[in-house]
């Protein structure tokens, strides 16, 4: 059985790139005859908006993207997140770390776009995960040469080197709460993912996913990244840089042009359809979006 999943963070409501994301998941899954699943990822409560959560199922239902079974919310998870970080410190995977932002970027000798890499100066410390310490992945204990391969659906072999690009990343954060990719990571094996559907954005999140799955003894899905949906300057639509929310008064405008941005081309008999007859539209037509 295909699982598939969308996974918004309910920070606003949808944008144009997430229906994107969402309606190219929802269409990979359905073509298969799988179920498609929807979680907030709301354990960065900070960043979460009173009401996204309702507002972004609200539209997605005007879409008639129809999920199956029940949403899951990731701040109802903590427990398990913190028994997978558990796990990994008592395997000698992942260790405490007691150094400031400020700390590593003077001691730092390698940049990514994100920012400075870990140096690895808390690595054999040794130190206790009591909080408030943030938890790092030991990169090089998981995966030797630490190169990760994946075959991604949509954009072909990608290769990664975590020590080189990434380091020894974040997975429990001074916050006392579970970092993005633990959290991800988690609830797919829980739910059952078998494909990972999402925006080029999060392509380099994929390596760490992986990684983080081979150290948990966990099944990697099948990836595919497609393209965002961009503005008009270029930039990534998104809460950040204050694009628009889409306005859910045309929902058949907006999944028309969605389909449209990710290479259908419905008939224009078609213009102006509900959404439930341009998805079965779509439905019928043969897999775009491969995940092989
Ligand atoms: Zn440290």
């Amino acid at each position: 059985m295909v699982i598939g999943r969308f996974a918004p963070t309910p920070s606003g409501g949808l944008h144009f790139g997430s229906l994107v994301a969402a309606l190219a998941s929802f269409l990979s899954v359905r073509r298969q005859g799988g179920r498609w699943l929807v979680r907030m990822e709301d354990v960065d409560t900070p960043r979460c908006e009173p009401g996204a959560d309702a507002l972004i199922l609200r539209q997605l239902e005007q879409y008639a993207l129809h999920w199956d079974g029940e949403v899951l919310f990731q701040s109802t998870r903590a427990e398990a997140y913190r028994a997978a970080r558990d796990v990994l410190m008592q395997a000698g995977l992942a260790y405490a770390c007691a150094c400031s932002r400020s700390q590593i970027r003077t001691q730092a000798t390698h940049w990514n776009s994100e920012g400075a890499i870990y140096p690895g100066t808390c690595r054999s410390l040794g130190l206790s995960a009591a909080k408030p310490l943030a938890v790092r992945m030991d990169t090089a204990k998981v995966q030797a040469g630490s190169i990760i391969e994946f075959m991604d659906g949509a954009l072909g072999a990608q290769a990664c080197d975590v020590a080189q690009d990434f380091g020894d990343f974040v997975l429990w954060r001074v916050e006392d709460m579970a970092a993005y990719h633990l959290a991800v990571v988690v609830d797919d094996a829980w739910q059952g993912v078998t494909e990972v559907v999402r925006g080029s954005d999060l392509l380099d999140s994929t390596p760490r996913q992986i990684l983080l799955q081979r150290a948990l003894g966990l099944p990697t899905p099948r990836y595919a990244h497609v393209p965002l949906a961009l503005a008009a300057n270029g930039q990534k639509l998104s809460k950040q840089n204050l694009a628009p929310c889409l306005p859910i008064k045309s929902p058949s405008e907006d999944l028309w042009d969605a389909l449209v941005f990710l290479g259908e081309r419905p008939p224009m008999d078609l213009h102006g359809a509900s959404p439930a007859e341009l998805l079965a539209w779509a439905l019928e037509k043969p897999e775009r979006v491969s995940t092989a």
